[in-house]
Order: structure tokens, then C-alpha cells, then sequence
């Protein structure tokens, strides 16, 4: 990302959600973004993951810009290349979890199976449950297993622990975790949780739009050894 702004027209306001923000994910890393509320960290994710536009600057990806990929080049980024996943799971309530996941398999270019892709989030055993019928925790490793079963080379993860307690949450960390180091995808973590960021290798702070510092992170720790 080079010179990230992001300027929302509010009838007579401007609110600038981001003011020029350069950042570089390296293949493969686990990064957190750090920041209070209305800093922007959900509209810079969304920009990076092609699901908004910058009003100013460009989101580079493999060499090349993404103002200059056509139609389906754009469709094949959001859709092949960068799994999103949300602080509300977004599950649809008459599939099961095999159902939801199975929804964008047979969409993706390159899936695995959804059931591989539930046992790697630990969800063997919940594969014919419904939303209702699961956990919060559950539920969120469910949207997680639906957006790696494509094989995203970019995993975008706003507050996904946000709606959970503290234990269910470590669950679903180490699940993200897991996916980062067994698969190799990038991913990057939105969090208001300090405690979060000692599990990734750079921590990124952002404030009023402006990342404000990036620390390297050399006692990376595992979800299960986070401490609250
Ligand atoms: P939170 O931690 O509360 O989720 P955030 O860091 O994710 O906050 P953003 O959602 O990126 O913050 O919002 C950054 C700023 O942009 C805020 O001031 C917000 O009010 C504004 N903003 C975000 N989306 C819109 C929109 N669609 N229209 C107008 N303003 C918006
Ligand atoms: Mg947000």
C-alpha cells in the first residue's frame, strides 16, 4: 500500500477515514493492526482486500496495481487470492457447516475440501450442525474454515474474536494461527486487544489514519500461551 487516503463526503464534512498510509505485507507473515476506534484499521483492511477503493494511492499485489486489473481479475483477487473474515460470522442459518463452507468451494478455483478445511479448524465433529446449533467460537472457526478453503493467499481478519470471551477466543486465534503456519497464508488481524498482537510478527499501530509505528516482534507467542 502506498499513500492510502480515504476521504467519506458526509454532506457538508469530510471524515478522513485514512491519511496517506504505506504498508508492506510480506508473503507469509502474521501481522496485527492495532488502534483505537474510527482510526481506520477496517477501512484499510478493506481497501487491502479489494472490497473499497482508496480515494488517493495504490494497493500493489504480486507487481501489479490494482486500479489496473480488469473486471475479472478484480473478481479473481476478492474472491481466489484474499479470504475475509468478520467479527460477526455471517453464516447462513439454513446451511450446516459443511453447507456454508461448500458454498465457496464450488465458487473457487483451486478449494479444498470442506470438510479438510472444518478438521483444520477442529470442527470434525460439528460438520452436519447448524449456526443455531454451535457456539459463538464454533461458529467463527466455521467462517474461518470457509475463508481458507479457497487457499486465500491473504487472510483479512477484522476483530475476529471481537463478539467472544476471552477463552473461546484463544481458540480461534490458534486456529487463525495454525492456518498462517500450516498453509502459509498472509494474514493480517485487527484487534483492540494488546495481548493479541504478541502473536504476530509485526504489530502495526494506526491512529487518527496515520500508522503511527511498526514494531518488530521477536517473542512471538503461540494463542494458547497468550496471557490476559
Ligand atoms: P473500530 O475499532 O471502531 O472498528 P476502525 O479503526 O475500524 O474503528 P474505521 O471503521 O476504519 O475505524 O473508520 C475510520 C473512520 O472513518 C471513522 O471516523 C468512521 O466514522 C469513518 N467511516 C468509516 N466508514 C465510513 C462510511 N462508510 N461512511 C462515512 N464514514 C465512515
Ligand atoms: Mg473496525
Amino acid at each position: 500500500a502506498r499513500g492510502i487516503t480515504k476521504v467519506y463526503h458526509m454532506g457538508e464534512v469530510d471524515v478522513h477515514a485514512l491519511r496517506g498510509v504505506d504498508l508492506d505485507l510480506y508473503s507469509g507473515e502474521f501481522v496485527v493492526l492495532l488502534g483505537p476506534s474510527g482510526s481506520g484499521k477496517s477501512t484499510l483492511l478493506n481497501i487491502l482486500g479489494g472490497l473499497d477503493s482508496p480515494s488517493e494511492g495504490t494497493i500493489t499485489y504480486r507487481d501489479k496495481k490494482l486500479t489496473s486489473f480488469d473486471d475479472a481479475e478484480l473478481t479473481s483477487y476478492r474472491r481466489d487470492h484474499v479470504g475475509f473474515v468478520f467479527q460477526f460470522y455471517n453464516l447462513i442459518p439454513s446451511l450446516t457447516a459443511r453447507e456454508n463452507v461448500a458454498l465457496i468451494t464450488e465458487i473457487s478455483r483451486n478449494p479444498m475440501d470442506p470438510v479438510e478445511a472444518l478438521k483444520m479448524v477442529n470442527l470434525h465433529e460439528r460438520i452436519d450442525h447448524f449456526p443455531a446449533q454451535m457456539s459463538g467460537g464454533e461458529q467463527q472457526r466455521v467462517a474461518i474454515a470457509r475463508a481458507v478453503a479457497k487457499r486465500p493467499a491473504v487472510l483479512l481478519c477484522d476483530e475476529p474474536t471481537g463478539a467472544l470471551d476471552v477463552e473461546t477466543g484463544i481458540l480461534v486465534l490458534d486456529a487463525i494461527q495454525r492456518i498462517n503456519e500450516d498453509l502459509g497464508t498472509t494474514t493480517a488481524v485487527i484487534t483492540h486487544n494488546a495481548v493479541i498482537a504478541d502473536m504476530a510478527d509485526r504489530v502495526i499501530h494506526l491512529s487518527g489514519g496515520h500508522i503511527t509505528g511498526i514494531e518488530q516482534n521477536s517473542t512471538k507467542k503461540a494463542a494458547h500461551e497468550l496471557t490476559w
